[in-house]
């Protein structure tokens, strides 16, 4: 069987939308599974409860999930879009670029099933694939990196040639033989600019990163109540967090990419109403972010997260918008974290409410956020 002439493979990923592609084996990857199952025992990804120990291992291996696999290509597709101004006439969050426009993992599928469908036609026989993006099964950046796509930044993240790090990752994994790219070699260097800027203090030394303080985690992931002590640290993020991208030198030196599949649809995709997100109704919000990641927030976690990010933002202005959400908010999530959020504005304005709402609250979760924010003295 002939195989696919790697440059000739690069022009057909270029043709499917794909910028840049990373060609490896499909052998295990060496002490990968080792090194996943540690962290998960040291508590580094407390709270991804579904990425167990055996999901590790598993994910160490791609022959798990496709027995007859020879090659993985490696595709990244860039997604900086030009920067877009923030009106400051009303408070508003920040959602992560790579959630601006539409859902990754459904673009990122379609164009590795249009450069497989190409692969068939150029070659003339079938090859069986898995189309993988983000997904316990195959650990993306290890693949990414093995394959000279882009190499380990101190940030965890792959940086990839030309692009930094704003690049979607996904595995295409195929029973062909594919001439394999060599490995590029880090270049952080002495540069620690992503630790120093990380705001929870979540990015360590050894290319760690602590789930649980991380504010990606914290503001998609995580389902219940924020640590107080983490909150103050959020700034006016509601959905990730790309602080350590945006100081990074390589993915400043990035050029801008013009890719519709990730244009914001609306100001409220990139910088949406803090007083908005506390009050919309499950429609709205659907209906806003529709075939977007930030769905997957659920419109309570958006709304806990507007209140931590109104809470840190905010001015006396925003108390009695604060003051109905605690009275009404259909979610005692949301209820408690915006009694946060007022003493956080304005802790003496606050008090007299808060004690009067504190001996009508039912809820023991809200309850037990004013009597916190109160100094226990409700
Ligand atoms: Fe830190 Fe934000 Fe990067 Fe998480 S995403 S490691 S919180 S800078
Ligand atoms: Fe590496 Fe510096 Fe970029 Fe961090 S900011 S990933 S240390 S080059």
């Amino acid at each position: 069987m002939t195989s696919i002439d790697r440059q000739r493979l690069n022009e057909l990923a270029h043709d499917c939308g794909i910028a840049s592609i990373g060609v490896t084996n499909a052998e295990p990857f060496d002490g990968l599974g080792d090194l996943l199952a540690a962290r998960i025992k040291a508590g580094q990804l407390r709270g991804l409860d579904w990425f167990t120990e055996e999901r590790a291992r598993f994910s160490a291996d791609p022959r798990n999930l496709h027995a007859t696999a020879r090659s993985i290509i490696s595709v990244g597709v860039p997604y900086r879009m030009a920067p877009v101004a923030c009106p400051d006439d009303e408070p508003r969050g920040t959602i992560s670029r790579y959630a601006w426009g539409d859902d990754y993992h459904r673009t990122l599928k379609q164009r590795m099933r249009e450069l497989h469908a190409c692969l068939e036609r150029e070659l003339g026989y079938v090859i069986e694939a898995r189309f993988l993006v983000d997904t316990a099964r195959i650990v993306d950046r290890a693949v990414a990196a093995r394959s000279g796509l882009g190499w380990y930044g101190k940030n965890t993240l792959i940086l990839v040639p030309g692009h930094g790090s704003w690049v979607l990752l996904g595995d295409l994994v195929v029973d062909i033989e594919i001439e394999p790219d060599e490995p590029l070699r880090p270049k952080c260097g002495r540069c620690t600019a992503c630790i120093d800027r990380c705001p929870t203090g979540a990015l360590q030394p050894g290319y760690i990163v602590e789930t649980p303080r991380c504010i990606s985690y914290l503001t998609i992931e995580c389902r219940g109540a924020i640590p107080h002590e983490l909150r103050p640290l959020m700034g006016r993020w509601v959905f990730g967090c790309d602080d350590c991208q945006e100081v990074c030198p390589y993915t400043g030196a990035a050029s801008t990419d013009e890719d519709a599949d990730f244009e914001g649809r609306a100001l409220d995709n990139i910088y949406p109403r803090l007083r908005w997100l506390l009050t919309m109704t499950e429609a709205e919000f659907r209906e806003t972010y529709r075939g977007t990641p930030v769905l997957r927030t659920k419109r309570a976690g958006l709304a806990r997260n507007a209140a931590i990010a109104l809470g840190n933002s905010g001015s006396d202005a925003d108390l009695a918008l604060l003051e109905q959400v605690v009275q009404t908010h259909d979610v005692a999530l949301v209820r408690g974290h915006a009694a946060w959020a007022m003493a956080r504005i304005d802790g003496a304005a606050a008090a007299p409410f808060l004690r009067n709402q504190f001996a009508q609250e039912l809820d023991e979760f809200v309850r037990g956020e004013i009597e916190q924010v109160l100094g226990c003295s409700a």
